[in-house]
């Protein structure tokens, strides 16, 4: 079967021929590839031609394709049933592995999805505050759950909604959206509106609009106008957490949210996530307390597995490794860019980058220039480039090799 003839097959039955929207080229144009395999740094498409993987699951593997360990811990677990709906031990050990890293975080949750945990984060900041609003940011992005569905970054970005059709006005009535940095505008919003909302959330650093950075105090300014007017702060780590360090972006910046989420790299490629964050909030929670979230397969040891099977294998000298290949392919795509006049911009963080056009048009034919050289980048321009720590400096240097092609002839 080739890669045409699935294609011709997936958009029969399968709407837009892919499960979730980004993954469809729409923005970069041509057809998705599908692949039948992925190993370290590199995935095989089902026509048998090897790419250099710089999507990484949405950022989800941090420690590259197949990694051995997990792979043997989860096929261990899996003889072991692979959901029981019943407690186990493992999702204790990942609770207390989540919360010793994240100190902010005091209890925690276990769902399935970025999207499922940040829409349950919410419910205890409705719950808790008693009062329906949000404040989140333009092209932040948290997942596809009602109310958050505006302005919400990459996906939505690439197709040109600002908002999605299906979602009734009255749930995104008091969602209010102002631009990420602006604190400005947070601060007439809160003065404005301040007693009807619940919380603000955030991605601490943005990773669905490129990679933007937080400009200086901008957390510690979002921290302490929430706390004076009693609106929780949600850090939306469903990308950052185990990814800008092992204790998220909070520990970077030194802040403490109310609640975070997590996700991606937290399941080890599995479909699980977490939000949790003070005792206080999280009691509220049934069945202790009034606030309802209930999963089937929440917290099921195949996935708590494969989370605690990644987890064990972070550890400082990793994030710096992941840091200075990171930075150095930064430096180097910036570099031969100016060289060929290009301009372009490289902001970077961990092993979080983007790769930042003035014409986002330029990104979709690097993007096919990419593809015939062997290197698979995320098919948007406002999504963020992953280095796991498969992408060796041998991985790192043929991939500056390409750009250097690359660039020569956009
Ligand atoms: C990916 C992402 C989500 C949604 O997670 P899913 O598992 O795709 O539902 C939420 N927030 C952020 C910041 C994300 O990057």
């Amino acid at each position: 079967m080739t890669n045409d003839q699935l294609w011709q097959r997936a958009i029969q039955k399968i709407p837009g021929g892919v499960n979730s929207p980004v993954r469809s080229f729409k923005a970069v144009g041509g057809t998705p590839i599908f692949f039948k395999r992925g190993k370290g740094a590199y995935l095989e498409s089902v026509d048998g031609k090897r790419y250099i993987d710089y999507c990484m699951s949405w950022g989800a593997l941090i420690l590259g394709h197949a990694d051995p360990k997990v792979v043997s811990a989860v096929q261990k677990a899996c003889s072991n049933g692979t959901s029981y709906g019943a407690c186990t031990p493992l999702e204790v050990e990942l609770a207390e592995k989540i919360t010793r890293q994240f100190p902010s975080i005091e209890k925690v949750r276990l769902v399935n999805s970025g999207t499922e945990a940040v829409m349950s984060a919410l419910r205890v900041a409705r719950g808790f505050t008693k009062r329906p609003g949000i404040l989140k940011f333009n092209g932040c992005y948290h997942g596809h759950s009602d109310s958050l569905l505006v302005k919400a970054g990459s996906g939505v970005m690439s197709f040109g909604i600002s908002s999605s059709a299906g979602v009734p006005a009255e749930f995104t009535a008091k969602t209010f959206s102002v631009p990420y940095n602006d604190i400005d505008a947070v601060r007439q919003v809160l003065k404005d509106h301040g007693k009807e909302i619940a919380a603000v959330i955030v991605e601490p650093v943005a990773g669905n609009m490129g990679v933007v950075l937080p400009k200086k105090n901008f957390l510690a300014d979002l921290r302490e106008l929430t706390e004076k007017i009693g609106t929780v702060l949600i850090f939306d780590e469903v990308i950052t957490g185990f990814r800008v360090s092992d204790g998220g972006a909070q520990k970077v910046y030194g802040i403490k949210p109310d609640l975070t989420t997590l996700g991606k790299i937290v399941g080890g490629g599995f479909p699980l996530a977490a939000f949790g964050g003070r005792k206080e909030l999280m009691d509220l929670l049934a069945p202790e307390g009034s606030v309802y979230q209930a999963g089937t397969l929440s917290g099921n040891p195949v996935a708590c597995t494969a989370g605690l099977a990644t987890l064990a294998q972070l550890n400082t000298q990793l994030y710096k490794t992941l840091e200075r290949n990171t930075d150095s392919l930064a430096k180097a795509i910036k570099e031969t860019a100016g060289q060929s006049g290009i301009a372009l911009d490289t902001p970077h963080i961990g092993s979080m980058l983007g790769l930042s056009f003035k014409d986002p048009k330029q990104y979709n034919r690097l993007f096919h220039l990419f593809l015939n050289e062997g290197i698979y980048l995320p098919p948007s321009a406002y999504e963020t480039v992953f280095v796991s720590r498969a992408h060796s400096r041998k991985v790192i240097d043929k991939t500056i090799a390409v750009f250097q092609k690359a660039f020569q002839r956009l």
